[in-house]
């Protein structure tokens, strides 16, 4: 997601390439990165980054929401352009019951196994559901706290990185190579709550929009000029937009 490369082009490059984060830094933007989830796989080795496991939420895993603390003491001690990225746990299973505290949990009964096949699709559903009721939360929430801070030109993107099989013909969990996996895994949501710079909603509803778009969008917000942006894949352009993104792979 945080490469330049396209589904098309990918390879392990990637791994030894500058990342739009580090495009971001060397132009003079502060990154910072809060892992929720079980590591950034190397795309946050050269910026700032906060671990939620260390000892910040006692002997339990933080939930999703807790990284909420963290993005309000960011936005008090902002002094230069900034991002931060939220790395959620989100709804990766297979134990998506642990994704949600008690007080939050609305769809019952929940699987509480991590063997998938033991439970029935309705009580994988209830915990999958109940997890998205905490990033709903996290959305929310971190959408109110730039509303609160009047003084920034700030937005939220909120982007999955996959989605999950519930079952579905006989299929669980994510991670299947794109030519193969199902639509579940593949279609994924990406919100936007812009600034008054960033009016993506103003523009073409229903366009067919990928992960080939999200790094050249990040650089395009922030209009930070590279060798690796290419005009064609910013969503924040009106025109030549959307050419040569492809939501699911070409087979
Ligand atoms: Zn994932």
């Amino acid at each position: 997601m945080f490469s330049f490369l396209t589904a098309d082009n990918y390879s392990d490059v990637a791994r030894n390439s500058s990342n739009v984060l580090d495009v971001l830094e060397t132009a003079g933007i502060n990154a910072t990165w809060i892992e929720n989830n079980s590591g950034c796989k190397d795309v946050c080795n050269r910026i700032k980054t906060v671990k939620m496991s260390e000892s910040r939420c006692g002997e339990l895993e933080c939930y999703d929401v807790d990284m909420l603390e963290q993005l309000k003491s960011w936005l008090s001690n902002l002094h230069q352009d900034s991002i931060i990225v939220l790395h959620q746990m989100g709804s990766h299973g297979p134990a998506y019951y642990e994704r949600s505290p008690n007080e939050m949990k609305r769809f019952l009964p929940e699987c509480k196994s991590q063997e998938l096949s033991n439970c029935s699709v309705d009580e994988i559903t209830n915990a999958y559901d109940n997890s998205l009721l905490v990033t709903d939360q996290l959305v929310s929430q971190v959408i109110k706290l730039l509303k609160s801070h009047t003084e920034l030109d700030s937005s939220m993107m909120y982007v999955s990185d996959h989605g999950e099989s519930l079952g579905d013909n006989g299929i669980y969990l994510h991670g299947l190579p794109n030519w193969i996996a199902p639509e579940e895994q593949r279609h994924i949501p990406w919100i936007v709550w812009p600034s008054d710079e960033f009016n993506v909603s103003k523009h073409e509803t229903g366009a067919t929009i990928s992960h080939d778009n999200f790094s050249h969008t990040i650089l395009g917000y922030f209009n930070v000029e590279a060798s690796v942006y290419n005009e064609h894949l910013d969503l924040t352009k009106p025109d030549g937009r959307y050419a040569h993104a492809f939501a699911t792979p070409r087979r």
